[in-house]
C-alpha cells in the first residue's frame, strides 16, 4: 500500500509524455474521485483489472474512506493503487479521471480544479455521478473551452449490488463515434455489464432522471403493495416470489426486495443499511421533476412522488438508508402494527 503525497505540474507533464509516447507500453495513471457507497466497489473492480503498467490514484475529501478503498486492495496482491493527497494530486497524476460525487456542484469544483492545473494538457473526464442536467452542460463548456481534454457523462444504474458485482450499466452522453478510446471501453467493462449511448453530452443524464423518475415512483408503489399483502396476512416470502415471477416484478419489488428475512444480500436484510440512500433517491427525483418542467414535460406522478420523499427525508435514519426502507415506514405510518 503506498501514499502518494507530492503535487508537481512538471510531473504531470512527464506522466502525459510518457502515455502519449509511441513506445510500448503506454502507461495510463487513472484517477477515482469519490470513495462513497458506489465508489469505493467501482475502485475496487477497476484496480482489479489495471494492466501491470497502470496506476490508480484514489481520493476523497473523507479520509478513511481512503484508508478503505486501499485496503480493498489486499485480495488483488498487486500495489498499483495510490491515496491522493487532494482533486490537484489526482489532476497532477492521472489522464483520465473518474467521479462519483454526490452533486453537480462537487464535480464541477473538481473538474475547474483539475482544468486550471493543466490548462491545455488533455485530461479525460468521466463523471458517473447523478447530477443535473445544466451543471453538466457547463462542465462540457468549461473543459471544452479551455481546451483541457474531453468530458462524458456515464451515470450509472445498478445500484449499490450492481457497484458491488461491477454489473453497473452505463448511460453514455457523448458527441460523435462511440468508444475509440481503448481506456474509456476498459474503464466501463471493469466496473459495469453493460453500456448503452444515449447521444449527445448530457443525454446519459437524461436517461438516467428518466429511469430514476420510474425507480422512485415503483418504490413507492411496492412499498404500498407489500404492506397491502401483509395486512391481508399474507406469507411475505410467497408474495414476493409471486411477484418477482409477476407482472408486479420491477427492480424495487424484487431484486431489491423490501421485505427482512427474504432475500439474501439485500439491505432490507441487513436493517436497510447501504444500498441506494432515501436522499439519493430524492435527489434524482428532484431533478427529474425539474428537468421536465424547465421543458415543459408534465409528470403526472411527480408532485405526490416528491412529497413523499420529501416526508421520508425530514428523518435522517431514513434518508440515509436504502429506499426500500419506505415498505417499512409507509408501514408504520399505515398505523399497520405487524409491520417490524
Ligand atoms: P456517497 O454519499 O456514499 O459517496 C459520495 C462520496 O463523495 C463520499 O465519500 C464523499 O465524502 C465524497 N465527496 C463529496 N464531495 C467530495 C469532493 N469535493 N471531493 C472528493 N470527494 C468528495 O454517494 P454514493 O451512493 O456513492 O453516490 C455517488 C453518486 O452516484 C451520486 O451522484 C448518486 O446519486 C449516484 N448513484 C448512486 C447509486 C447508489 O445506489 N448509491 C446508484 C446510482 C448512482
Amino acid at each position: 500500500m503506498q501514499r502518494f503525497t507530492r503535487t508537481s505540474a512538471a510531473r504531470a507533464t512527464r506522466t502525459l509524455a510518457r502515455s502519449f509516447s509511441s513506445s510500448t507500453p503506454v502507461l495510463t495513471n487513472y484517477g477515482f474521485i469519490g470513495l462513497g457507497q458506489m465508489g469505493q466497489n467501482m475502485s475496487r473492480h477497476l484496480h482489479s483489472k489495471l494492466k501491470p503498467e497502470d496506476k490508480l490514484f484514489v481520493y476523497d475529501v473523507n479520509a478513511p474512506a481512503i484508508t478503505a478503498a486501499l485496503g480493498n486492495t489486499k485480495d488483488h496482491g498487486h500495489q498499483q493503487m495510490y491515496a491522493a493527497s487532494s482533486v490537484v494530486d489526482v489532476g497532477a497524476n492521472c489522464e483520465v479521471v473518474i467521479t462519483m460525487l454526490p452533486e453537480g456542484k462537487h464535480v464541477k469544483a473538481v473538474v475547474q480544479e483539475i482544468v486550471d492545473l493543466k490548462k491545455d494538457s488533455p485530461t479525460v473526464f468521466v463523471d458517473s455521478s447523478t447530477i443535473d442536467i445544466p451543471t453538466s452542460q457547463a462542465i462540457s463548456q468549461l473543459v471544452r473551452e479551455a481546451n483541457a481534454g474531453e468530458y462524458l457523462d456515464a451515470p450509472v444504474s445498478g445500484g449499490a449490488m450492481g457497484a458491488r458485482d461491477a454489473t453497473l450499466s452505463f448511460m453514455i452522453g457523448r458527441e460523435g463515434p462511440k468508444l475509440t478510446d481503448d481506456r474509456l471501453q476498459f474503464i466501463f467493462d471493469a466496473m459495469g455489464a453493460r453500456i448503452f449511448f444515449m447521444g449527445k453530452i448530457s443525454s446519459g443524464l437524461a436517461a438516467k432522471l428518466a429511469n430514476n423518475y420510474l425507480l422512485a415512483l415503483t418504490n413507492i408503489a411496492t412499498a404500498d403493495s407489500f404492506n397491502l399483502a401483509r395486512t391481508f396476512g399474507l406469507d411475505m416470502a410467497v408474495y414476493a416470489e409471486l411477484v418477482s415471477k409477476s407482472t408486479g416484478n420491477s427492480w424495487a419489488s424484487a431484486t431489491n426486495c423490501p421485505v427482512p428475512g427474504v432475500k439474501a444480500g439485500v439491505p432490507s436484510n441487513d436493517g436497510y443499511k447501504g444500498g441506494f440512500a432515501t436522499r439519493l433517491t430524492r435527489k434524482d427525483m428532484v431533478l427529474a421533476c425539474q428537468s421536465a418542467e424547465s421543458i415543459g414535460q408534465p409528470l403526472f406522478l411527480g408532485a405526490i412522488g416528491k412529497e413523499i420523499y420529501d416526508k421520508a427525508c425530514e428523518r435522517e435514519d431514513l434518508a440515509n438508508r436504502d429506499l426500500a426502507v419506505l415498505y417499512e415506514w409507509l408501514g408504520e405510518m399505515g398505523g399497520d402494527s405487524r409491520v417490524a
